[in-house]
């Protein structure tokens, strides 16, 4: 019906425009709320679409929207934005569970007898390879980001494994293509394989890896709904999937550029470094700001560059980030926040979380701005950062963060570290930054600490 294709054409529009719109900080809110109208313009168009009405599809319809509606809506609410990542994983996973699913109902309909080798069989087979990878791989991403899988799982050969598993996915689907009819006990053997696959393929991949696996499961999810869409000759599916399956493609080599490594070297799972780090004999010494102290040394900077990392997310910080950037600037200092592309849990993590306390986005330095500048700033703030400001990342071919491009905050005249302890970050390494000539640590809960530097700034 040509009412019903324009409509889409008008929802396509929509989702072009907020994707565009979602690019920038000031512009994103709106871009959402543009993407997220032009989605609900397009279910209640599909509604609308010619369709055998025998089965209560309506019902089940209504039904479906209401509760996973609900459920959609709870999750949001309740999610703490460090566990952003974990409910995108998840929700990526639903995404390729649609795709899986509608190949499975699809292949059921196809009438005994019919042949096989056909432009929409191969289809109805292929998202059911991307949706049913995605899912499970997102699936484990998501136990991998929540921390209940650890990296410590480890398969023998999993290259191997990995090439065999695909090999026999594709076999498989050779052979059901091969016979005379639908083979129902085949194709579930299929999918079988095609869950474990996606199992497969993201055990192995952890550690710093993981931004790049998160984005490079979105592209998936998004290239099934596209498949799917072909099924069903489905324009504003097929345009929507080519969205979100190129916008994480971009995103996915944006990463990898980011962390210095191939996708290919992300996805056979092996980490940069040897894994055996030099570490250091020498016993190693930790020097302790005091409040007082740093206070004055703030005020009388010329230049502070703040380091935002994924603790300053988890003791939600940034607003009295936002309230120490403005102490500072009323006594005359010129405040920069340096941002790692991979900081905190999730692709735009700190920009996101600054964008909250309204941060101005002209404050915010792209890694090698800041490391332009970071040699003339007196006094560096690391807040919950760690991996990121890593120096053996340059320094130590063994170390699993090897070749990543850090924060090269050591030029700075000052280093300040906010933690809580000596822990290590994500990569679970040490950080020889903490031992250094001009590194001292203030150690307790970055908001309480920042809380508690803010009254000694403004009363020194
Ligand atoms: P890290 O995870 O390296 O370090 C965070 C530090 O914050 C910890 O050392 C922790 O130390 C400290 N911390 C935790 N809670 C608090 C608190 N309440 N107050 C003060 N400090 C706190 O973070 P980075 O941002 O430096 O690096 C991100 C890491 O996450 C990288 O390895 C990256 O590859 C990985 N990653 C990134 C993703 C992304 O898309 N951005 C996705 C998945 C992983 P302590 O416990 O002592 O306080």
């Amino acid at each position: 019906m040509p009412i019903i294709e324009l409509l889409y054409l008008i929802s396509i529009f929509l989702f072009i425009i907020g994707l565009k719109r979602l690019s920038h900080p000031d512009t994103a809110k709106k871009g959402n709320l543009m993407a997220a109208s032009a989605m609900a313009l397009a279910i209640v168009i599909t509604l609308f679409y010619p369709m055998e009405t025998t089965n209560n599809n309506y019902l089940w319809i209504v039904a479906g929207m209401l509760t996973g509606g609900s459920i959609g809506y709870i999750a949001a609410k309740r999610v703490k934005m460090t566990a952003m990542p974990e409910m995108v994983s998840l929700f990526n996973g639903l995404g390729g569970a649609c795709s899986m699913l509608i190949a499975v109902v699809e292949f059921f309909n196809i009438e005994a007898g019919s042949s096989m080798l056909d432009g929409q069989i191969i289809t109805i087979l292929f998202a059911l390879l991307v949706g049913s990878v995605s899912f499970s791989g997102s699936i484990i991403a998501w136990g991998k980001l929540n921390g209940s899988l650890r990296d410590t799982i480890v398969l023998p050969k999993p290259q191997i494994i990995n090439l065999v598993m695909l090999l026999a996915v594709l076999t498989m689907g050779i052979l059901i293509l091969l016979q005379d009819g639908p083979n129902h006990s085949m194709f579930l053997i299929l999918l079988s394989l095609c869950l474990v696959y996606g199992v497969t393929f993201v055990t192995p991949i952890g550690g710093g890896d993981m931004p790049v696996v998160i984005s490079l499961l979105n592209s998936f999810t998004g290239i099934a709904a596209a498949i799917a869409g072909l099924i069903y000759g489905n324009n504003v599916m097929i345009v929507g999937g080519i969205l979100v399956g190129a916008s994480g493609t971009i995103l996915t080599v944006l990463m990898c550029k980011a962390m210095n490594r191939s996708l290919f070297n992300v996805v056979i799972g092996g980490f940069s470094g040897s894994g055996i780090s030099s570490g250091s004999d020498r016993e190693q010494i930790v020097k302790e700001a005091t409040l007082g102290d740093l206070a004055i040394q703030l005020k009388y900077s010329g230049k502070v560059m703040i380091v935002p990392g994924y603790g300053l997310a988890v003791a939600q910080a940034q607003h009295t980030c936002h309230e120490l950037e403005l102490s500072l600037e009323a006594e005359g200092v010129d405040v920069k926040y340096a941002i790692h592309p991979v900081a905190g849990r999730m692709p735009g993590h700190m920009n996101v979380l600054l964008a909250e306390a309204d941060v101005p986005y002209p404050k915010l330095l792209e890694l090698d701005d800041a490391n332009q500048q970071l040699a003339s700033t007196d006094v560096v703030l690391v807040i919950g950062a760690n991996d990121v400001v890593n120096p053996s990342a340059k320094e130590d071919p063994g170390s699993p963060i090897y070749g990543m491009p850090i924060l090269e905050v050591e030029q700075a005249g000052t280093v300040i570290v906010l933690k809580r302890s000596m822990n290590p970050g994500y990569a679970g390494i040490e950080n020889p930054l903490f031992f250094g000539e001009r590194t001292k640590m203030l150690f307790g809960d970055a908001k309480d600490s920042l809380h508690k530097l803010i009254n000694e700034i403004n009363n020194a």
